[in-house]
């Protein structure tokens, strides 16, 4: 099964039975280290150094604009 980096865009080939969910595979195009947040359906998502982002809210806020 094939699945896009999500940072890069780039097509990676990952056997969905050499992984491991919480296993973390390395973007071989940007060098992001993605967690395998989901084995079926694969799912990538990048590894943050800084942590996780608890926050489900949107992060961007409009400003002043109509609601
Ligand atoms: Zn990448």
């Amino acid at each position: 099964m094939s699945v896009v980096c999500p940072e890069c865009d780039n097509p990676l080939d990952i056997d969905v039975d050499d992984v491991e969910e919480g296993e973390i595979i390395q973007c071989d195009e940007c060098g992001t280290d993605l967690e395998v947040v989901s084995s079926d359906p694969l799912e990538l998502a990048p590894v943050d150094e800084e942590g996780y982002d608890d926050e489900d809210e949107t992060p961007h806020v409009s400003e002043d604009e109509d609601e």
